[in-house]
Formats: structure tokens, sequence, C-alpha cells
């Protein structure tokens, strides 16, 4: 037996309720079948609640727009006109709007009832239309099944209950049985929710119960990826995960699954596989309690956009246990949900990283928590860093492997990330990082790149100077472009490129060939709006090629190096100028993890400077240098 859970988008439309038909209907086993509401329903009937109780009679209208929505919906699925069924659930529904509106009062309990009837229309249309298509379905009310409290909004299932009811209910199961997710009641028969998106918990619930052989999610995404895939253009479909994986990729970003809701089919080990509904073909993700490849270190990188991280530090603190027990006390009072935590083991502060739209309420709890001890300065003002983000590696396999850490960081440093705060937990499982939002974009896709061995890796090129020796030096690299590519992995895009006169941008490299006509229709050069996109495009990996001979822009190079962008270049005004500002530039590139390469300022083509320097570090001493030859003399 499956368990197939079908989501709002899923049966959203006419069209998508055919193709779960469709899709029900090629399965060769028994189905357990758990619907959502219409896509947008739930919401609809939340406002609806909302308008009645504050006496506003506009509720009336927005009770017709569902009621007219779903007749539509049955009209144009089963070619006739609703039955007395589903009659009798919008005169229910038209009652509860009535009653709530009369007496101006939404409690938990009359919400709930109000949301129930999103689930309890869409499975009877389903039902009816199955019927219609001649499938053999049997419609089970889910609240005579799924047993829970009277918690309305949020019911806590009694399962003991609720499993002997559905072992019961196992004799009159059908090739396919419905059951509505999201909506239960309580022993007796008041009709309770199990918390927004609860269907996913309704299907898992029937899953672990009737112990499914397999329980699939269908939604509008092909599956879990190895990274957002708005932000990293390779990202890819993961087709098998272990439970912990794919909790902790769903944790960060990846809310395909929310991990409370599946856990009773979690606990039964049974697997389970995110499928799309409009593209059924695609495998879509399997995720299953074993995973024993040894293959893939990190399974999937996520991320969290928008994070505040809030400090509490001061020299107060050390050695006294109760600093942290306030702390989180002070922010669960406040509700505020903790995404991260760290604290050095110096216990000069904690760290943590919250969403960023609950930043002033934990301002103010904390605030409010510590104001005497900050007042009389045995601890600093708590600090709010905003506009950050978390990046986070995720793999099994990370466990037992030494060096995942330092790559992560590596890589970070080496393209200019600088990282606010650092947390791995025990299992190993997650090693997650703090850094500024601009930098989101860069660092998921050059940690991607690191870790998903890519065949090649894409180095970004921002040229000024098209004249003799730049022309050259292009046309070389597009003569070279596939050998480099096939040979040394290197996949070379020109992202920026400018004369005197013009400039040019694209994101995803000019196409090389027609670089010339490019830029001759590009925009009026100007080298400080070059430099800005330059920077804030942001980019892994980047070089600044420099082929002018101008000062201006060799004065550019130590902000250029600093912000990690390498530079190379024939100019040779940076490398003869004073001492000083050379040693500058090499301590920079240093600091920054940037390069600075000028091999072709001494005897142009000939490889001088990297042989010399082979040279001194193979344990040879320079003495005497006697002439120092310019391209034009040799
Ligand atoms: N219809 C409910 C909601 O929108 C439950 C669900 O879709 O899972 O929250
Ligand atoms: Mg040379």
């Amino acid at each position: 037996m499956k368990v197939l859970k079908f989501g709002g988008t899923s049966v959203g439309s006419e069209e998508a309720i055919r193709q779960v038909a469709k899709i029900v209907q090629s399965q060769v086993e028994q189905v357990v079948l758990v619907t959502s509401a219409v896509g947008g329903v739930t919401d609809q009937l939340v406002q609806i609640g909302e308008v009645a109780a504050s006496g506003n009679r506009v509720y009336i209208s927005h009770f017709e727009t569902v009621k007219v929505q779903h007749e539509q919906l049955y009209y144009n699925l089963i070619e006739n006109k609703p039955d007395d069924k589903f009659y009798k659930i919008i005169e229910e529904f038209e009652d509860i709007c009535k009653g709530i509106f009369l007496l101006r009062e939404l409690t938990s309990r009359s919400s709930d009832y109000i949301l129930s009837i999103g689930e309890r229309l869409s499975s009877l249309i389903i039902s009816e239309f199955f019927q219609y298509e001649g499938i053999d379905i049997t419609l089970f009310d889910s609240r005579q099944y799924i047993v829970t409290d009277d918690h309305f909004g949020h019911a806590n299932v009694n399962f003991k209950e609720t499993t002997k009811r559905i072992i019961d209910a196992k004799s009159g199961f059908t090739k396919v049985s419905l059951f509505p997710g999201f909506i239960a009641s309580t022993s007796d028969n008041q009709t309770t929710t199990l918390g927004r998106g609860g269907s996913d918990y309704t299907a898992a619930i029937l899953a672990g119960v009737l112990e499914a052989d397999h329980f699939e999610v269908w939604t509008d995404v092909d599956g879990l990826m190895t990274a957002d895939p708005r932000m990293v253009k390779r990202a890819n479909f993961i087709e098998h995960v272990s439970y912990e994986e794919a909790l902790e990729l769903s944790h960060f970003g990846a809310k395909v699954i929310y991990p409370p809701s599946i856990q009773p089919a979690l606990e039964k080990g049974i697997p389970m596989t995110i499928k799309n509904t409009f593209k059924p073909e695609q495998k879509g993700t399997l995720i299953t309690k074993e995973w024993d490849d040894t293959k893939q270190l990190i399974r999937g990188i996520s991320s969290i956009k928008d994070i505040t991280l809030v400090t509490l530090s001061g020299s107060g603190m050390v050695g006294i246990p109760k600093f942290s027990y306030r702390f989180f006390r002070a922010l669960s009072s406040a509700k505020v949900n903790v995404i991260l935590i760290t604290q050095a083991s110096s216990e000069h502060s904690i760290s943590v990283g919250i969403d960023a739209k609950d930043d002033k309420v934990a301002l103010k709890a904390l605030n409010e928590e510590f104001g005497e001890l900050i007042e009389n300065h045995s601890i600093d003002p708590i600090l709010v860093e905003k506009n950050l983000s978390i990046i986070a590696l995720v793999g099994n396999n990370m466990r037992d492997q030494v060096g995942v850490s330092g790559q992560m960081f590596n890589v970070l440093g080496k393209n200019g990330v600088s990282i606010k705060a650092i947390s791995q937990g025990s299992s190993e499982r997650n090693i997650s990082a703090v850094i500024s939002r601009d930098d989101l974009s860069k660092a998921l896709n050059v940690l991607h790149e690191s870790f998903f061995l890519y065949s090649t890796k894409r180095i970004n090129l921002f040229i000024i100077g098209t004249g003799n020796v730049g022309k050259a030096f292009i046309n070389q690299l597009v003569k070279q472009f596939t050998f480099l590519k096939k040979n040394h992995q290197l996949n070379i895009k020109i992202i920026g490129m400018a004369n005197s006169r013009k400039m040019i941008f694209e994101e995803d490299g000019t196409p090389l060939s027609k670089w010339e006509s490019t830029l001759a229709n590009g925009a009026k050069f100007d080298k400080k709006d070059f430099m800005r996109h330059m920077y804030d495009m942001n980019l892994r990996n980047s070089i600044f090629i420099d082929i002018t001979a101008s000062e201006d822009v060799a004065a550019l190079y130590p902000e250029i190096l600093k912000k990690s962008i390498s530079v190379v270049t024939p100019n040779k005004i940076a490398a003869t100028g004073p001492q000083a500002d050379y040693l500058n530039l090499k301590s920079m590139s240093k600091k920054y993890g940037s390069r600075f390469l000028f091999e072709t300022n001494v005897c142009a083509g000939l490889p001088v400077l990297s042989t010399l320097n082979d040279l001194v570090r193979s344990g040879d001493q320079v003495h005497q240098i006697e002439a120092v030859l310019s391209g034009t003399l040799v």
C-alpha cells in the first residue's frame, strides 16, 4: 500500500485535479490519498473569519467568492450541478460565518471549524470526480479517524485512539481511499486542525499507522536541490538523501517538507519520495532511513537569506551560568525562534542568529532582561547586526572526514567572504556560517563549485584596454577557450570589458566571437562606474585585467585586491613605482587572498619572473640583476 499526498497547488485547478487523477490511475497498488484544500483557499478562509468577526458585512462577498470557485470547479470536472453533499457543507460554511459575524467573535474553535471547510470541499469534489472517471474510490471523513485534544488551531494527536480507528477503517478501504488532510476532531467530535500545512502530517500519520510501503509527497517542485536554484544556476536535483539530511536541508531554505510533520512516517522508516505533480516523469527525491553511499561528502548547501545576529557580551558574563539561561529565556518568552547559536569557549559572548523580522522584539526582550546590567557596565549593550545570511553545508558523510570545514573556509576566504559566526552541530552533519547577505550568492556558488566536483571551474574576467595588446590577448583567449576548458577545466568568461570609449557587462559572459561588435555598442565608459559594477556583481573567482598603460588604473589595484579580486597586468606602472607602493600591493594580495601577477612586465612573453621565482624557491639566491629588459627591447 502507498500513501500519496497532494498539496494545494496540486489540487489548485481543474487541470491540476485531472492530472492527479492520471497519477492515481497509474498506480498498481492500493492507494491512500490525502489532499489539501484548493490552493489559496485556507488563506481566504482565515480572512473571512477575521472580516466577519470584525463586524464587516464584506465577509459575505468573500464567502460567495469561495463558494462560486468551488461550484465552478465541481461543474467543470463533473459536468453537473453540485449535489446535496456539496451544498450541505456550503450551508454549514454560511452558518458559521453568520454566527461569527453576529457574535463578533472568532474563537480558535470556530476558526478551526471554518478552516475545515477547505479540505472538506476539495476532498468531496475530488472523490466525486474520481468516481465519475470510473475510479474505485471511497471518501473517509478524517475527523472520524484522526483524534486530537482540544488545542484548537494546532491540535495534538491522540495516537493510541487514532491508530485504533485507522486500523478499524482498513477493512473498508477500496482501490483508492481518500482522506482530507489537515482536519481532525476531539473525542467529543469538535472539529480541530493540525496546524497550517498540516496535510503532510495527516498523510504521515496514515503512512505510519498503515505501515505503508511508500509515502509520496506530490508538490509543485521536482524535489530537494543541492542549493537554491535562484542563486546557483548549476544546482542539481538530489536523487537520494537520508532522513537526517533531508531534515537539515529543509530547515535551511528548502521548504519542501516541514520536518515535524513527517515524523510519524520517519519513525516507522517508511521510504518517502518528493514528486512534482506537473512533471510525474521526473524521478523526484527519495528519502530513506539508511544511506550508506560513501561517495558524496556534501549532499547540499542550504541557506537562509535574511537573518540578524544578536550578541550578548561582556566580561561580567564569564563563568556565570545563569547568563545563557536568561538570554534564551528572554528570547523564548518573546517567541523569537533561534536559528543558530554560537558561544566562544572564553564565555565572553553568546551570539544567536534569528529571523530578520524578529529583531526588534528580540532586542526589546533582551534590553528588558539585561537593562540593569548594561547600565552599570557589567555587560556590553546588546549588539544587533543586520543584513546577514546563513549558509550551511549538509551531508551525513562529513562526519568521519577531516578537512571539510578547512575547505569551506578556505574557498570563502579566497573569495573575500568574511565570516561573522560559525556553528557546527556535534552530529557533524551540518556546518553553518553567518556571512553578509551581499556575499550570499557568491558564497553559495563558490561552495557549490568546490564541493560538487564540477568538471570545470568558472573564472570571471574584467578587462580594461582593447588596444594592440588587449586585442591580441582577447583573441588568444578566444583561440584557447576550448583547450583551457578541456585540458585545464577552466571555463573562462569575460564579464566586464572596456576601452577608453565604451564598456559592457554581461552576467553570463560576453560571446567571445562577437566581443568587438558587442563592445562597440556598449555604454559610455566611466572608470568609476566600471569599478562599482565589478564590485557590486561580487562574483567568485574574479580577475581584473588591466591592459592599459594608465597611471589612474594602476592606482586602483590596492582597492581591487582588497575586494579579493586578483589583478593581472602588463601595465608596468604599479610594479616600477616607489618600492613601498609595490610592497603594499604584495601585502594586500597576501592579506586578501587575491593574486597580483605581472609576468609580462619583464621581457614581455618570456617567462623570466616565474623562472626566477622557481629558482629562489628551490634555494638559489639573487646576488645581482644586471639589466631589466622591457618587451620593446627583446
Ligand atoms: N490547507 C491547509 C493549509 O493551507 C493545510 C495544508 O495545505 O497542508 O495550511
Ligand atoms: Mg616575461
